[in-house]
């Protein structure tokens, strides 16, 4: 394809871009600092950093700062920190608004040269001349009253508020994006790096062009919602006369019963349905590292995808399917036994209270040894309490086997109590059941178990749908549990397995008084 579009299979790692020269290519990761990254800006960005990677090239981060009204400087640190976790620290960040005195001097070649002009129609009306392929009635103003209008715009006058700079490409294109789209507006909110220095703003659709090829991009990568925009970024570089720049297309990432757009993000945020930009149930890359995701995972993920152009949402379990098999041979082990009709077991033939070293994880000794209790009471699962049969033989794990000698119910089926025998001959290999218990000790941990539903019900959301009637009424779920003592050391962050239970990550400490928080990370087989 002339343009230098290129589509790639689902999975491939062998992607290549047209033209590229070893050493020469240049990409760039444009994020507009209006809110947090999600794991799409983390699929853009990991993939610009690749081919610069791959190429010997460079990548630019360029913050796209061009509308003061949706911009914050929060935005912008939150940005370079979440981009250094998937391992892209450039020692420069770029702004388009390094470039507004560039991008002005060309806004007045375009118009200049006959390629733009101001218009004050009303936006209704130019919205309706726009789908109907009508001629705006400032169309073929003057060179001499578009520059005086310009001016107008750029001191927001009365009259500059009320209008805007259009490129002068065509009425009636099929093309939408090609009928005269607007290129500056004026804004009188003040800017975070430019302050009041500007009262008018360039569009992306203009600034994006002109900045790419100033910076010397070779490469722009787009997604393919922007195709149709593609001939307008090319009109741009042509009417110019600036450096060409290859688009190379990739497909958006999108997930089932998930939204990655930062206004949609941003109002769950004002709403106060979520706990901020790193709740576990959002999509962005705090989000998702606090549910437990590894950025070793994601960027696995992301590159496994490589271009994939396949409009579909993708299913969440393939990623956590990724991040299990990393955290699997490093998590260590622990025990937990939830505490609501927890069930306490005599066991006759234990020695008294004491402590063993026992391996952190039977795969993996560089994890070293934990402390385990060992008693004549301990603590099971209601559920696996249930289970049990009369004289059943079973395995205690790390412990031995034990015959089920007596089994107290209540009369609605509750198992209340249970006593069982040791038998530590018994082979491990010949019990059906292998059940985590808990010796009864001071050193048991406190416990809460987080899990969480999809924010919304509907599967992929449509431009037509309303957010506020499509939320999941419940989307947290707590349990609450006891742990070994070993859980009384570990720190936020930490990935542990609970055994039989799952892979779960520390989001709070335990503290004096306060139970340790651990949330349920997806893994992968549910769903
Ligand atoms: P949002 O709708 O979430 O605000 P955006 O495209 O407006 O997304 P930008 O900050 O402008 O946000 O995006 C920076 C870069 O990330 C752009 O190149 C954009 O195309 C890309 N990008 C954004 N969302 C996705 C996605 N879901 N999949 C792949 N790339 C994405
Ligand atoms: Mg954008
Ligand atoms: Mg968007």
């Amino acid at each position: 394809d002339p343009k230098g579009n290129k589509t790639v299979d689902q999975g491939s790692f062998d992607i290549n871009l047209v033209d590229a020269e070893m050493g020469k290519v240049v990409t760039r990761f444009p994020p507009e600092p209006s809110g947090y990254l999600h794991i799409g800006h983390a699929k853009a960005a990991l993939l610009n950093k690749y081919f610069a990677e791959q190429y010997k090239g460079k990548l630019i981060v360029r913050f796209d700062d061009t509308n003061p009204s949706k911009e914050k400087e929060e935005y912008e640190e939150s940005i370079k920190e979440d981009l250094k976790l998937i391992g892209i620290a450039p020692e420069n960040y770029s702004h388009t608004s390094d470039y507004f005195e560039q991008i002005y001097q060309l806004a007045l070649q375009l118009i200049k040269d006959g390629n733009a002009y101001v218009d004050d129609t009303t936006q209704e009306q130019m919205r309706a001349e726009r789908m109907d392929g009508i001629a705006s009635k400032c169309r073929n103003l003057s060179v001499e009253e578009n520059l005086r209008r310009f001016e107008e715009m750029k001191n927001a006058t009365e009259f500059g508020l009320t209008a805007c700079l259009r490129a002068k490409i065509s009425v009636d294109n099929p093309n939408k994006a090609l009928r005269d789209p607007v290129i500056y507006r004026c804004n009188l909110i003040p800017h975070a790096r430019t302050g009041t220095a500007w009262k008018m703003y360039p569009l992306y659709d203009l600034a994006c062009p002109i900045v790419d090829a100033l910076e010397g991009v070779t490469h722009a990568l787009r997604t393919d919602e922007y195709h149709d925009r593609n001939p307008q970024y090319q009109w741009f570089l042509d009417a110019l006369k600036l450096r060409q720049v290859h688009i190379w297309e990739y497909s958006r990432l999108n997930f089932v019963y998930t939204l990655l757009s930062k206004r949609k993000l941003t109002w769950f945020v004002d709403q106060g349905r979520v706990q901020g930009w790193d709740d576990p149930r959002f999509p962005t890359i705090r989000g998702i590292r606090r549910r437990g995701l590894t950025m070793d995972a994601l960027m696995t993920y992301i590159l496994m995808q490589g271009a994939s152009t396949s409009f579909v949402a993708l299913e969440w379990d393939k990623l956590w399917a990724v991040n299990r098999k990393q955290v699997d041979p490093i998590a260590p082990r622990h025990v937990a036994i939830e505490s609501k009709d927890r069930v306490k077991v005599t066991v006759k033939g234990a020695e008294a209270y004491h402590f063993k070293e026992v391996p952190r994880h039977k795969k993996n000794e560089a994890l070293g040894n934990k402390k385990t209790a060992y008693g004549p009471t301990m603590w099971l699962d209601q559920a696996d309490a249930k289970e049990l049969a009369q004289d059943e033989e079973v395995t205690l794990m790390d412990w031995g086997n034990a015959f089920v000698r007596k089994i107290e119910k209540s009369a609605d089926g509750v198992v209340t109590a249970i006593e069982a025998e040791l038998h530590l001959q018994g082979d491990v290999k010949k019990t059906k059941r292998k059940l985590t218990w808990l010796a009864d000790g001071a050193e048991l941990v406190s416990v809460l178990l987080k899990d969480y539903d999809y924010l919304i019900t509907k599967k992929k959301i449509e431009e037509e749908d309303e957010l506020k009637d499509l939320l999941t009424p419940v989307t947290e779920f707590t349990t609450e549990a006891i742990a070994d003592g070993n859980v009384a050391d570990l720190n936020k962050g930490d990935i542990i397995q609970l055994e039989r239970k799952g892979f779960y990550i520390v989001d709070q400490k335990a503290e004096a008084g306060k139970p340790a928080v651990l949330i349920l990370i997806p893994d992968g087989k549910s769903a």
